[in-house]
């Protein structure tokens, strides 16, 4: 099946057109400054080369449209009619308590997804804008599925996800925790299974997606158990600029002390703090990297601080599941950045986790780092959250068939 994977943002839409019977990538690209001039960055299979056009894209679906000439064009396109996409696969950040799966869009599913609009105010909106595109340009009887961020937490326990503020405001509001990253968590977790040879029904599993944007989900039997973002992303992990978990009482704190609005604080927390705010060089990892061997101590506390945090997060996790088979990394960081992988599993040997030196040396490469007498394998595992979607775009679509 041909699935064209959609993943909307407010002036920008990342797509892929994946051919599910062979996991094949047959083009990819990127729509940005869209509602501005539109700038189309694309990439056929036959070579790597990419090619950047400049084309008017004043709403998503003329940023759609020029999607779909460029996948058909003589040249650089990959298919010769529409007609050859079986289904739209969308990302979708936010499903509430709607969805603990991918599901067929209807109009009904259109309705959750906007009364989830609260709930994620910046993402929400221009995913439904992607998904009305595509269902402008390619009319209304190519199946789409929506498939969310949120959706593969939605196994969490009530103890696990729920905050310790009065009940009224989870029956009011619907505050809890929600989670981020499912679509990534659920993705190395099957391949973890597969890895191990074992059921993932069998498996006690702690997924690390360190990136820009991190989060850690524990995994018990195949369903998520806990995971470290919140009601928002911002809960958890320090990340590149998000603070994470911190006291909240601190936000009155600067509001007042800094003449700032609760709003002003919390963008301070999304956008000025984590690796950003501590090293006060970069939020890239390869940049503060840089830093600590130029002798930045500043730099060196924000990784410190990181390693720290997925460290205590996975010990956590491993008491409330009691026990773990594997400890999973993934992400930009986690695919890439030996020394995290390591500081993070440091000491952690009389819990049966020990790295291979050597074989934590290989990044970006799906492989077992662990020493081979380890009680918990240790693995890397590039994620692949545009092939996640399509494979559950084509699941569903493939029962909407039967
Ligand atoms: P992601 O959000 O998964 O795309 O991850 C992006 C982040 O991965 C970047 O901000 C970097 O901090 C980090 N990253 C990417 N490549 C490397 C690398 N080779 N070494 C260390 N960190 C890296």
């Amino acid at each position: 099946m041909k699935v064209l994977v959609i993943n909307a943002g407010s002036s920008s839409l990342k797509y892929q057109l994946l051919e599910t019977t062979n996991n094949d990538v047959m083009a990819k690209g990127l729509c940005e400054r869209i509602g501005i001039d539109g700038v189309l960055v694309h990439t056929g299979n036959k070579s790597d080369e990419k090619f950047t056009i400049h084309t008017p894209m004043a709403t998503h679906s003329e940023a759609i449209k020029a999607v779909i000439d460029i996948l058909l064009d003589p040249d650089k396109g990959v298919i010769a009619s529409m007609r050859e996409i079986d289904a739209v696969g969308h990302r979708v950040v936010h499903g509430g308590e709607f969805f603990s799966d991918s599901v067929v869009i209807t109009d009904k599913v259109l309705k959750a997804i906007e009364d989830c609009v609260p709930l994620a105010p910046l993402h929400n909106p221009p995913n439904l804008i992607g998904i009305q595109a595509c269902r402008e340009v390619m009319g209304p009887d190519v199946p789409m599925v929506g498939v969310f961020d949120t959706a593969f937490h939605q196994t969490m326990p009530q103890s696990h996800y729920m905050y310790a503020i009065p009940y009224e405001y989870y029956n009011k509001y619907k505050i809890r925790r929600y989670g981020f990253h499912g679509t990534s968590h659920k993705y190395v977790s099957q391949q973890a299974a597969e890895m191990l040879g074992r059921p993932a029904e069998e498996l006690k599993l702690i997924t690390c997606h360190l990136g820009n944007g991190s989060s850690i989900c524990a995994i018990n039997g195949g369903k998520s158990f806990d995971t470290s973002m919140g009601f928002t992303p911002l809960d958890g992990l320090p990340m590149g600029t998000r603070a994470g978990n911190i006291d909240p009482a601190i936000i009155e704190f600067l509001a007042e002390n800094e003449n700032l609005s609760a709003a002003q604080v919390i963008d301070i927390l999304n956008k000025k703090s984590g690796m950003l705010g501590i090293s006060g060089v970069s939020s890239d990892f390869r940049d503060l990297d840089a830093a600590i061997a130029d002798g930045n101590a500043r730099a060196a506390l924000a990784k410190d601080m990181f390693n720290l945090s997925v460290k205590k997060i996975i010990g956590s996790y491993i008491a409330e599941m009691g026990g773990v088979d594997a400890i999973i990394f993934t992400a930009g960081v986690g695919e890439n950045d030996r020394s995290v992988r390591w500081d993070v599993c440091e000491h952690m040997e009389y819990l049966g986790i020990k790295v291979d030196p050597e074989k934590n040396k290989y990044r970006g490469k799906q492989m077992d780092i662990s020493l081979d007498y380890a009680r918990v394998r240790v693995l890397v595992i590039p994620t692949n959250e545009e092939l996640m979607i399509a494979k559950d775009t084509e699941r569903l679509v493939g029962e909407l068939n039967k």
